[in-house]
């Protein structure tokens, strides 16, 4: 593995120093001239996918199909913001008490983002493309088993065009990502990672009162109701647990099925579950690489373990070589265990049975978390019905949770606070200043 240099604390700060001159600067440019960068970057991206994607792969042990296509989605992301850039950002008139009335949209200055390892290019641009968009500058520390990745990403900005030093990778440890929030210069910290991570970040940005945005884990219900198109809701649920190895945080991590279609529903899930290729990430064919280490994997024989001991059965999978986990699916699930109240990041779903509609939204929001969840009905008013009733940030009827550069994305409870993409995520980094003339 590729060894890494961790900034002095002297270079860190001159970074951030001379992200916010640049900032400055930037905050300056024309919005097509900045939307016109954001196209060049779509392309450096789409440019060097195959290279991009195989060092994600050779750092994640995602799969070398799966990265290309984050890469895809990133230049995607360019596209939709540089499109919508002008309406996301335009200035609102409002009709009160004098002459006129505006809210205008600035930036605040130099944002850090604290990103996971587990999508290393998707999770940084679903942050960075708005923030740079409203005119901000940003720093990064990544996840350090990505730092490859990381420092691809700062290339990549760099090569489309954008001013040198708004945007930087920062090879720092977490005492430093401290002392660049509490810096007068930092006016913000976007965090993805898990809720231990968030609450330590986001007590330091309290501290210091700083503008935070939080993305952090779930335990996202898939549900599939009675009237459900049966293969249609397997195929998707496979797709929803087992994408990424499992280790993603909008994965369906709880698997909810009415009594009525149980048998059938589990018989067909397993059968598709079966399919799945477990190998080589960098082959075609694989579906299912390793974990992002062995101990992840050993991770999953625990959540396995302590379901079986409180009496789930193991219906297919449930082994362990080194840092790979066979594909799992766990049936006799109850409430009580580690399953069902943890986030289970990786290839294992445990399949609970609800008698009603109600036990079943009953039991999808008794979770800590609340990211995403989706529910399957071929009576689309049935499933809308109860998709409201669900406590998550984005829910989905017949289709698994995934997100989109135009809608917004982001959870409640211990999923996180505020949002990312769509112009709510422009907002967030944002200073909405009204300017009242009478
Ligand atoms: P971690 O929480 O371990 O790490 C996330 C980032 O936070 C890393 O860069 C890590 O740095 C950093 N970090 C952790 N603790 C601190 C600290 N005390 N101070 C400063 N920085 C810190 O998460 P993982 O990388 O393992 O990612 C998996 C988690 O991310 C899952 O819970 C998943 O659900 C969640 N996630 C949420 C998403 C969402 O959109 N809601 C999307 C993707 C993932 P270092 O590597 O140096 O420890």
């Amino acid at each position: 593995m590729q060894t890494y240099t961790p900034y002095s604390e002297a270079m860190v700060f001159s970074m951030l120093e001379h992200a916010h001159a640049a900032h400055l600067a930037w905050r300056q440019v024309p919005l097509h001239e900045r939307t016109a960068l954001l196209l060049k970057l779509a392309d450096v991206l789409r440019e060097n996918s195959e290279s991009y994607a195989r060092l994600m792969t050779e750092e994640t042990g995602k799969t070398i199909r799966a990265a290309r296509a984050e890469i895809e989605k990133c230049a995607w992301a360019c596209e939709i913001y540089a499109d919508k850039a002008a309406a996301w950002l335009a200035e609102e008139e409002i009709a009160a008490d004098g002459i006129k009335h505006r809210v205008v949209i600035e930036p605040l200055g130099v944002i850090l983002a604290v990103m996971p390892w587990n999508f290393p290019f998707w999770q940084v641009m679903r942050f960075l493309i708005p923030a740079l968009l409203a005119g901000n500058g940003a720093l990064l520390k990544h996840a350090t088993n990505v730092t490859g990745s990381a420092l691809k990403i700062q290339e990549a900005v760099n090569e489309a065009g954008f001013p040198k030093g708004l945007f930087v990778t920062l090879l720092v440890s977490h005492t430093v990502v401290e002392q660049v929030i509490a810096h007068p210069l930092c006016q913000g910290v976007s965090l993805t990672g898990s809720a231990e991570a968030g609450r330590a970040v986001a007590s330091v940005a309290g501290r210091h009162l700083k503008k935070v945005v939080l993305e952090l884990g779930g335990s996202d219900p898939f549900i599939v109701l009675g009237d459900a198109d049966i293969p249609a809701a397997a195929k998707a649920a496979v797709i929803g647990r087992f994408q990424n190895n499992g280790q993603s945080c909008i994965a369906a991590k709880r698997l909810i099925v009415l009594k009525e279609i149980e048998e059938v529903f589990t018989s067909t899930l397993l059968a598709e579950v079966e399919k799945l290729v477990v190998g080589d990430p960098l082959d075609e064919a694989t579906d299912i690489g390793p974990l992002v280490s062995e101990q992840a994997a050993e991770t999953m024989e625990q959540f396995v373990l302590d379901a079986v001991a409180k009496g789930a059965m193991v219906r297919t999978g449930g082994t362990r070589k080194g840092a790979y986990f066979t594909p799992t699916v766990l049936t006799g699930v109850h409430s009580a265990m580690e399953v069902m109240t943890q986030e289970v990041f990786g290839p294992v779903l445990p399949v609970i049975t609800a008698d009603t509609v109600e036990e079943a939204i009953t039991l999808a929001n008794a979770t800590r978390f609340g990211l995403g969840a989706s529910v399957w009905s071929r009576d689309l008013e049935k499933g809308e019905q109860v998709a409201r009733q669900l406590a998550a940030g984005a829910t989905f009827v017949n289709s698994i949770t995934k997100s989109d550069p135009r809608m917004p994305f982001g959870g409640i409870r211990e999923s996180g606070l505020g949002r990312e993409l769509s112009y709510w995520g422009v907002r967030e980094f944002a200073n909405i200043k009204t300017v009242n003339v009478y």
